[in-house]
């Protein structure tokens, strides 16, 4: 067949046909160059009959450019590209690009200079060249790599360059990377981890789909029990995929990945440079790249031999992406499992309800670690009853928190307090004319960050500088923070505490892997007594010595009540309480809270997770909402107030009137204002026996929307503002 018909990388075209020139070859999945007008276009030869579209005639066809040097995308992944597009009402390019996630490793080979010391010595030596070129000794790198790990400029290095002291060495960017050696340290696993590592490795061998939900207490040891499929995987010659939530968790899995394997895997996140991204992007797709560890976007990479993909803290609502292709990558995770035929593990110890009620109608095997590794207890809970306990004005630790701190000083252990909220105060306004400042192009108030002393939007990133004066009345000194962030808990305990070494972690002040990695060591090396953290605390960390787990605020996460809040309040409050008591020593978790007999804090107090989500699940099932029906959220947007508005009337003017599908809205959304446009949405509620999505492409395709309106549909939605 000469004829083939590409997926385009351009969501805005549809599929279009072109002719492959004489003696050229591409099968389904190549990844190819061909005009389009004027300009060229990049597009995946698709599978024959699986894009609509006209027959054109063969001779008005014009050839492709050419066929690019990568392998093509294997069939599993072309599958999965189909149904992540149709499932969330997604362009399929949207979904493609993604798999193409780097633009740089679809050319051929490719090499870079770096530089070492050649042996030689500089005429005229320094104390600085000296110093540098000690440094330097042993070490190979780009310029501003060595200037980094010498401590001098670019320019102090050049110099060295000319002189030939340093001399330049050409590297093949896709240099292999280091082998991982599954046998490298084998640990001795518990007899609870050994049976469900055994059916684990078991299944990897089989080698069909096989999805397993790991269940397993905060502490248990899921990270070494599933090293061990890892490991057959790595001893089969095959792939495998780890998806962690949050890039801030990596540091720490690298190190005990490295310490069971003797190399580190290879990372794929959104920060990695342009030839990091092109190398691990190249060896995924050749094969060489044995284990990836990586945040969603590492789902639909093309690897070559997957054998295997993890998916930790499955619960996380951070695998769900919300802009773009809102997908959930837990759910596409399992649908990769499927399509390729291999086993899938999701791992947490407070799982979505979802994936429960899976397991609970056995299509999910649930594998369970229900005590902690090592004889370590689960924390001992009790609650703090703040309409008793009142913590003075302006301050939000109650008596017996603060008591509790102070035992743990005493006593040389670490504390963890967790308030959900980033900066000092979530609301600054104005003493005398009552200002309040607020975005200006959100409906949102600015979060003063005192350390580094500007107002913020959590919502498009706007920033400003702390004003001496208000903007509205002029008066200076008259600005008054309201309500807590982790930052003005952290002064709080200064002021309490003065002589305690405190850090403040989120993502504000660990969002690189450098500082993320110098927090784990400090917080690992005593080096700090008391941490207050947002929700980037509450997983994966594992700090011995702490023991007391402080929960400032446990009402927060109920405010504003969307289906999901209670649930969500649970596992952020049973992880971060998880947190405690993880070495020889025991630990305690105080709850501070105005509403000790609410559902979720009485489960929390009670250690009655089995309880709180049996009620969870009938509450859901009276609903009609997930696991039981689905839900889709639509949102309209423009920049104009009226424009939105009207779109939003006319979409709500064709609603269909079907039996099992319910429609909400339109309704202005609470964020009613993001990033300057005005958002509407609508709620859709369907039973499983609707055809959700078709539903939605034919209602919202019926409406011609005006050139300035953004439809967005979110099958699944996770967020509701
Ligand atoms: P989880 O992820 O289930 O909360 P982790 O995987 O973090 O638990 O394990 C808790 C701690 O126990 C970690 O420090 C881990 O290295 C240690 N651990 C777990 N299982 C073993 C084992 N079989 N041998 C040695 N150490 C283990
Ligand atoms: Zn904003």
């Amino acid at each position: 067949m000469n004829r083939v018909r590409l997926l385009v990388l351009n969501a805005a075209l549809g599929p279009l046909d072109y002719r492959l020139p004489e003696g050229v070859a591409a099968l389904p999945g190549s990844v190819v160059v061909a005009p389009l007008g004027p300009r060229k276009v990049m597009g995946i030869v698709w599978d024959e009959g699986r894009l609509p579209g006209e027959e054109i005639a063969f001779e008005r066809l014009r050839p492709i450019v050419e066929v690019l040097p990568v392998p093509p995308l294997p069939a599993p992944l072309r599958r999965l590209i189909e149904w992540t597009a149709d499932y969330y009402c997604a362009p399929l390019a949207s979904v493609a690009r993604m798999a193409l996630a780097s633009g740089g490793a679809l050319g051929g080979p490719a090499t870079m200079t770096e530089y070492r010391l050649s042996g030689g010595l500089p005429e005229r030596m320094t104390a600085q060249r000296l110093a540098a070129i000690e440094a330097l000794e042993g070490e190979q790198g780009t310029m501003r790599e060595l200037a980094g790990i010498a401590g001098v400029s670019e320019g102090v290095l050049r110099g060295l360059v000319n002189q030939g002291v340093i001399e330049p060495v050409t590297v093949n960017i896709d240099r292999p990377y280091p082998p991982a050696d599954p046998d490298f340290h084998q640990p001795d696993l518990s007899e609870a981890q050994a049976a469900v590592a055994g059916t684990l490795v078991e299944a990897v061998r089989a080698q069909e789909f096989a999805p397993f939900l790991l269940d397993g207490v905060t502490g248990s040891g899921k990270t070494e029990t599933y090293f061990e499929p890892v490991a057959a995987a790595i001893r089969a010659g095959r792939q495998v995929l780890v998806l962690l939530p949050e890039i801030a968790l990596t540091e720490n899995f690298l190190a005990r990945f490295e310490a069971r394997f003797g190399a580190k895997p290879v990372l794929w996140h959104s920060s990695l440079k342009s030839t990091e991204r092109r190398r691990a992007w190249r060896a995924i797709a050749d094969g060489t790249a044995q284990v990836v560890v990586g945040a969603r976007s590492a789902l639909f990479l093309p690897y070559a031999n997957l054998g295997l993909i993890v998916v930790d803290e499955a619960h996380e609502i951070s695998f769900k992406q919300d802009d773009g292709v809102r997908y959930n990558a837990r759910d596409v995770a399992v649908m990769r499992a499927r399509f390729e035929g291999l086993p899938v593990v999701l791992a947490s110890a407070t799982p979505a309800l979802e994936s429960l009620h899976m397991a609970e109608i056995g299509v999910y095997t649930k594998l369970d670690l229900p005590a902690r590794y090592g004889g370590a207890s689960l924390p001992a809970v009790r609650l703090v009853n703040l309409t008793e306990e009142k913590p003075g004005s302006q301050r939000w630790l109650a008596g017996p928190l603060i008591d509790a701190l102070r035992e743990r000083l005493d006593k040389g252990e670490q504390s963890l307090l967790f308030l959900n909220r980033r900066g000092y105060a979530p609301l600054t306004l104005c003493r005398n004319c009552g200002h309040r400042f607020k975005c200006p192009s959100c409906s949102a108030w600015l979060v003063e960050h005192r350390l580094s002393a500007r107002l913020a939007c959590h919502h498009c990133g706007f920033e400003t500088r702390v004003p001496d004066s208000c903007p509205e009345c002029g008066e200076s000194d008259c600005l008054v923070a309201c309500g807590p962030g982790v930052e003005r808990i952290a002064a709080e305990v200064a002021e309490l505490f003065p002589e305690a070494r405190l850090a403040v972690a989120t993502s504000d002040t660990l969002n690189t892997p450098d500082k993320a990695a110098e927090f784990i060591a400090m917080a690992e090396g005593k080096a700090i007594d008391i941490i207050i953290g947002t929700q980037l605390v509450t997983k994966g960390f594992h700090f011995p010595e702490l023991t007391l787990v402080g929960v400032v605020d446990a009402d927060l996460g109920l405010e504003g009540g969307d289906l999901r809040a209670g649930e969500r309040t649970f596992s952020q409050i049973a992880q971060v309480a998880g947190r405690a008591g993880r070495g020889a020593k025991p630990g305690e978790v105080l709850i501070q809270t105005r509403h000790p007999d609410a559902p979720v804090i009485a489960a929390l107090a009670n250690g009655d997770r089995d309880a709180f989500y049996a009620a969870e699940t009938e509450g859901r099932r009276d609903a009609g909402a997930p696991p039981f029906g689905r839900w889709a959220a639509i949102i309209l947007s423009s920049e104009d107030e009226k424009e939105a508005r009207e779109a939003a009337q006319r979409l709500g003017d064709v609603r269909p009137r079907l039996a099992d599908v319910q429609i909400l809205g339109p309704a202005p959304a609470p964020l009613s204002l993001l990033r300057g446009r005005y958002r509407y949405r609508f709620l859709v509620n369907a039973r499983r026996s609707a055809n959700l999505q078709a539903m939605l492409r034919d209602w919202i395709g019926a409406v011609n929307f005006a050139p300035g309106v953004r439809v967005g549909i979110d099958v699944d939605p996770y967020s509701f503002v």
